[in-house]
């Protein structure tokens, strides 16, 4: 846990507008880490004298702070500029099917208070959405500090987001949430800060390219696999949203025109034949026809089963788990070889609730796709577990609300 900060008050509009220049010197240190002046010049390619004067104005409105000396290139040793993590709070707010993972961030994205709890989103969104803002108020009060002290909040959500309204459109696991104003709702709650809203696997893509695996790197997607599967995209650095917000929507990629009916309306997608759900029915099926003595005993035991008794099973060496997995895993690798001839990512990452069943479900993805892309887009391809587990979204929702957080004049 990062050090505690003192009790923040109302903090002032205008410190959160910034010029253009500005706006490039906060994003080249949250790239790179501490800078020094002259790395500052060198990096966005302006005088030292123009640098130190905007440097020296940031420091005086409290968005930066000397953070410690770096590295002597002959002569006294540079300080270094570092955000000033005290200027505000930030809280990422994830939102799955069946969780809800809040956190309380400073300024540099440190996590300093977090919450978890189970969730139902197939409610109203104003019952919801009013119970993770007293979740908020309450990581606030555990931190001491009061409502009007959070300067931006960033929310993921499992269903298709049009992005500047922040709205969802159509999304199929939430319907009474279509068109609800999350922002100004929020807003009212938390009146000085800024909202942005972005589907789940979108943030959690971010995360992974802040402060995951994907740190550095331009081109990558990230797969989340849980109730449903979905796709964020990073390109040139940035999330790829396509012309409407709907891009990376790969669950509903048709494996099988004469697969069973998705929530979608349609048959066969690979959501609806490899994601948690069809895992978890598949396992109930072998339980109930006698061959796999461990999951008839964890069914007559809880009374369902779930894709991570399935991994459990798998785990203890039953047949019948392992190949249920292997199934998942080759229908999920035979779409991701498509997805990587076209688009040839440097690394693929996969996270979400099914991710942590075991690295059977890994190896099996990694066959499948392998032996189905080719061979120029996978030579330095990498494909992993997202190191960020379960944090993925939450660390991505507080990114998304610190690059929100400034209004560039
Ligand atoms: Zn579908």
């Amino acid at each position: 846990m990062a050090e505690l900060l003192p009790v923040i008050g109302q903090i002032d509009e205008s410190t959160l507008m910034l010029e253009p220049l500005e706006a490039a010197v906060v994003t080249a240190i949250r790239r790179q880490g501490p800078l020094s002046r002259s790395d500052l010049s060198e990096y966005l390619d302006y005088s030292r004298a123009s640098v130190t004067g905007i440097v020296g104005r940031m420091i005086q409105t409290g968005v930066l702070t000397e953070a410690g000396e770096g590295k002597s290139a002959g002569g006294r040793r540079p300080f270094l500029l570092d955000i000033n993590p005290n200027l505000g709070y930030v809280v990422g707010v994830d939102i799955g099917a069946t969780s809800l993972d809040v956190a309380l961030a400073d300024f540099r994205g440190n996590i300093l208070r977090q919450a978890s709890e189970p969730a139902d989103v197939r409610g109203r969104p104003d019952e919801f959405l009013g119970h993770v803002a007293d979740v908020i108020d309450d990581l606030l009060a555990r931190q001491g500090a009061i409502p009007a002290a959070v300067v931006g909040i960033g929310v993921g959500v499992p269903g298709p987001v049009e992005f500047v309204p922040g709205v969802l459109i159509a999304p199929p696991l939430m319907p009474l949430w279509e068109g609800f104003p999350i922002k100004s709702f929020l807003r009212e709650r938390f009146p000085m800060a800024r909202v942005a809203v972005d589907n789940d696997v979108n943030i959690m893509a971010r995360g992974e390219h802040q402060a995951g695996a994907g740190r550095g790197l331009d081109n990558f997607i990230f797969i989340k696999i849980g109730t449903g599967i979905g796709c964020g995209i990073i390109s040139h650095g940035e999330i790829y949203r396509g012309a409407d917000g709907a891009a990376g929507d790969v669950g509903h990629i048709c494996i099988d025109y004469n697969g069973p009916v998705c929530h979608c309306g349609n048959q066969g997608c690979l959501e609806i034949m490899a994601a948690g759900p069809a895992i978890a029915a598949a396992a109930e099926a072998r339980a109930g026809a006698g061959e796999s003595a461990f999951l008839a005993a964890r069914l007559a035991e809880r009374g369902s089963l779930s894709a991570v008794d399935v991994g459990d099973a798998a785990a203890s060496g039953d047949r019948a788990a392992n190949e249920i997995i292997r199934r998942s895993g080759k229908m999920i690798g035979g779409v991701l070889a498509t997805l990587i001839n076209f688009y040839n990512p440097q690394a693929v990452f996969i996270g979400g609730g099914v991710a942590g069943i075991g690295h059977g479900l890994l190896s099996a993805i990694r066959q499948a796709t392998l032996r189905r892309a080719t061979a120029l887009s996978t030579r330095h391809l990498r494909i992993e577990y997202s190191p960020l587990g379960e944090d993925a979204g939450v660390i991505g929702g507080i990114w998304l609300a610190l690059e929100n957080v400034f209004i560039i004049k």
